[in-house]
């Protein structure tokens, strides 16, 4: 037997026991004739102690150790002198008796430690030895728990998980697919699933009813943000539902999660409409864990001389509590923020509340007194407030870039605790919004969402103002889900596709196979499915979502420690029937 027991599990209860024990050394003291090792494994550390005047053999055994090595210990468990009340396993230590090397290490590139000497680049190429690291394995065990209690739910619910194929033609999602030529049908590509939706829809149409898969998609996008070109869905549908019962069934699931992996019990969740989300927050996924909502100020600002706000189509505001003793710096610094490129405002007005209520702006000169109250009323500002307008010719734009403020000022007030949770439904979102790039409206979810039964009429009107029966959950500014009661009914799904600038020909070569098959009878059916690599951020407080992917790409879309992607052999080339031909 390697072992009798982990390195996580004893305790002063066990001592005089006689264990074994097998790990990797995290770290080795000498202290004269005493040598100390911490013996890691999953499980914990354990402090084994060798000690020279009881077994000399074995004490220099352990002086050959190095970081990293695979040993195994046998020895007796005793109370130690000097505990340690930060680790489990602080009470006692191992009188090792008896060493093995298993295997010797290398030095390894950078310490094997929370708090490790590693940059990002070498920890992913040596993304294994990152993962013996114990703040990156807790991630993945968090990922473990969670998507065995959605498993758990699920299967409660009467959910079957299916399993939907990887090679597969484009997928309706909008992104970029990526290709795998096939060998045997020569000149012929499968696309990988930018997500399971025409196959869940299909098995619906099969009368499974309710089916969920925790699924790997692929989108080809550029990977500015926080992306990875692989990520993992839990992917639902059902039949027979409206999206009330969608938004009910899956409020369940992230209660039960929350429940049993936080201990937090989650309140009904808000719902706010797309069309309020911007307004208040100029974001469908707005950060409900600070207020600090937009105020319009186009009645208040307009018509006083000053032209930045007379030509501007919107101007609007937020309030930030006790922000009023911001110095010159500090003012400077948020003018440079939302000055940036990735910004892009002009510049930015601020207006302060003395303690005597008296307001004082950057634009003094155009403004009396009065009007500045009106200001202050309209925002609803107290004295120790600090107002921040912007302003610009295109209200949409001006709208996001005042999101970008309120969430900066969210975090420089400390607004935005990663151990709070605001959880919403945004519902109501458009169908449609229109691409500059294509010139025609576009399917804000994706082609198969319904519209709200009331807004039909208006699909020959105004395509542009029909609502969605689209939803989407959104946690701390994120969207961990979202989704949509589907089309079943063949006459709409086709006039959807012409308003989306298809016509009947390139509909039925793309999605004839989901339009046939709505004729033998689809049930009215809807779903959603959530991002499972966002939702264990979140739940881990983790900055970027790489921290939770066993083995993640990078910013280029690499995997550094696989070298993938990478070139392939001619004879590969050659059964594909393929010539690599860099077009520069
Ligand atoms: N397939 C959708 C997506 O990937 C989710 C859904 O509508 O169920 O966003």
């Amino acid at each position: 037997m390697y072992r009798t027991k982990n390195c996580g599990e004893l305790r002063l209860s066990d001592v005089n026991q006689t264990v074994t024990l097998a790990g990797w050394v995290q770290r080795i003291r000498k202290m004269g004739g005493m040598t100390f090792v911490d013996l890691r494994d999953r499980y914990g550390i354990t402090q084994l102690a060798f000690n020279q005047e009881i077994n000399a053999p074995v004490f220099e055994e352990a002086n050959r150790l190095g970081r990293e090595y695979v040993i195994q210990a046998v020895g007796r468990v005793e109370e130690r002198y000097s505990k340690n009340a930060n680790m489990p396993t602080g009470d006692i230590e191992i009188n090792v008796s008896e060493l093995h090397v298993l295997n010797e290490a290398a030095t390894p590139p950078f310490t094997i430690e929370n708090d490790t000497d590693g940059g990002d680049d070498i920890r992913m190429k040596y993304r294994y030895l990152d993962l013996r690291r114990q703040c990156v394995r807790q991630n993945l065990e968090l990922r473990h728990k969670m998507a065995f209690e959605v498993r758990r739910y699920l299967d409660e619910q009467g959910f079957l998980e299916v399993e939907t194929p990887v090679l597969v033609n484009s997928t309706p999602e909008g992104a970029r697919d990526f290709v795998v030529p096939s060998r045997m049908n020569p000149g012929q590509f499968y696309a990988l699933p930018q997500s399971p939706q025409t196959l869940k829809q299909l098995l619906m149409v099969s009368g499974f009813d309710r089916y969920f898969q925790i699924v790997k998609c692929f989108r080809d996008e550029d990977l500015r943000a926080d992306r990875q070109p692989e990520f993992t869905q839990i992917d639902c549908e059902m039949s027979f539902v409206e999206q009330e019962d969608v938004l009910n069934m899956f409020e369940g699931m992230s209660r039960h999660l929350f429940k049993v992996i936080k201990g937090i019990d989650l309140p009904k969740l808000p719902r706010m409409t797309w069309a309020d989300a911007m307004k208040y927050y100029g974001s469908d996924k707005p950060d409900t864990r600070f207020d600090m909502r937009f105020v319009e100020l186009m009645d208040v600002l307009q018509g006083h001389g000053f032209s930045v706000f007379d030509n501007a189509a919107y101007i609007g505001g937020i309030c930030a509590k006790g922000a009023a003793s911001y110095t010159r710096k500090q003012l400077d610094e948020l003018t440079d923020f939302v000055r940036r490129p990735q910004i892009g405002a002009k510049g930015l007005v601020y207006a302060r509340i003395e303690a005597d209520g008296t307001v004082k702006s950057s634009v003094d000169k155009f403004y009396t007194q009065d009007v500045l109250q009106s200001l202050k009323q309209a925002m609803n500002a107290q004295p120790g407030d600090l107002i921040l307008i912007l302003s610009g010719d295109d209200a949409n734009k001006t709208r996001k870039q005042l999101c970008e403020l309120r969430l900066e000022m969210g975090s420089r007030l400390g607004l935005r605790d990663k151990n709070q949770y605001a959880c919403l439904w945004v519902i109501d979102f458009p169908m449609y919004e229109w691409s500059d790039e294509e010139n025609r409206l576009m399917a804000m979810h994706h082609p198969f969402t319904s519209p709200k039964p009331e807004d039909i009429p208006l699909l020959d009107t105004d395509p542009a103002a029909v609502r969605a029966n689209a939803y989407d959950m959104v946690i701390n500014g994120v969207e961990v889900g979202g989704g949509s009661i589907r089309i079943h009914d063949a006459n709409l799904q086709q006039k959807v596709f012409e308003i989306l600038g298809f016509t009947p020909e390139q509909a039925q070569q793309k999605f004839g196979f989901l339009m046939n098959a709505f004729k033998y009878g689809a049930p009215p059916h809807g779903g959603l499915a959530y991002g499972l690599d966002r939702f264990v951020s979140l739940f881990a407080g983790l900055d970027s979502i790489r921290d939770c992917i066993a083995f993640p790409k990078n910013n280029q879309g690499r995997d550094v420690m696989l070298g993938a992607p990478g070139v392939i052999d001619q004879i590969q080339l050659d059964e594909l029937q393929l010539r690599v031909d860099l077009k520069k």
